[in-house]
């Protein structure tokens, strides 16, 4: 038996923390779960999480090593306030950042961005592409982050879905990567992944198992290479019926889902 540590390396919005537009909650009211707002934005609460979930978090980062695993910036990520003691290891702008005691590693700052420099397109020229495509009529914020890769908030309903299908088809031509999640349309070098950054924790703790979960497209990278991962019942995978050997596609949605998950990650750490 193995005493290496498992290694948890979960995504965040819509895996294991939810806006209110997120949480599915289809039950009765009377039965509607009682939630944790574990993220403020702006002086209003945004992000949830089960009561449940919440206390299962807590314990599961005592027994594994729980690294945070997230296409936020450090900065938004620093606004999400997750039960249970800090996380040594965090993963930021989809790979691009290590925090490691809530400080960007500058040894993994440098790897990653030598690698874009060398195997995808400039991020300037993939901003160029959006200014010049992306309609007034639905475009609602144009992004940069971590000078790495490029996002928009959108008004979803009145969104082209040929729009983004032109955009990815361009992207993939240059080794970047379109991903839309929610009100977001996210445009990532295709080296930029939050495997690598998970693969580097990995051999930094001297990991064993690897457990990971995810809902997007940005996150099949993370799933595949874990020992064991699930994806919830909702987002760009359920979508498109994403699934591999080893992933378990749950069922359930919304922020139920996040519970489940990390009762999985608990059951799978303890076996
Ligand atoms: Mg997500």
């Amino acid at each position: 038996m193995t005493t290496a540590p498992t290694l948890v390396t979960s995504d965040l919005d819509r895996t294991l923390i939810y806006s209110t537009a997120a949480l599915a909650l289809s039950m009765p009211d009377a039965q509607s779960p009682r939630l944790l707002c574990v993220e403020t934005y702006e002086h209003k609460p945004l992000s949830y999480m089960t009561e449940a979930a919440a206390a299962g978090l807590a314990a599961l980062a005592r027994t594994a090593t729980f690294v945070p695993t997230t296409t936020r910036t450090p900065e938004q990520y620093a606004r999400v306030r997750l039960p249970g003691p800090a996380p040594r290891f965090a993963i930021c702008a989809n790979g691009g950042e290590l925090l490691v005691d809530g400080e960007p590693d500058p040894h993994w700052r440098a790897v990653v961005r030598r690698r874009l420099a060398a195997e995808c397109a400039p991020l300037a020229e993939v901003e160029e592409r959006l200014v010049r495509t992306a309609d007034p009529a639905w475009l609602l914020k144009r992004r940069t982050a971590a000078d790495l890769f490029a996002y928009l908030v959108v008004d979803r309903p009145l969104l082209p879905e040929a729009w983004v299908k032109d955009l990815a088809d361009w992207a993939a031509g240059r080794g970047w990567t379109v991903s839309l999640q929610g009100r977001k349309v996210y445009a990532v070098p295709g080296p930029l992944t939050k495997s690598a950054a998970a693969a580097e924790v990995a051999r930094r703790t001297g990991a064993g198992r690897t457990l990971a979960a995810g809902d997007s497209l940005l996150d099949a990278d993370l799933l595949l290479a874990a020992d064991r991962a699930w994806r919830p019942g909702h987002g760009e995978l359920a979508d498109v019926g994403w699934s591999a050997p080893h992933v378990t596609a749950l069922q359930t949605r919304g922020v139920a889902a996040g519970e489940e998950i990390i009762e999985a990650f608990t059951a799978a750490a303890l076996s």
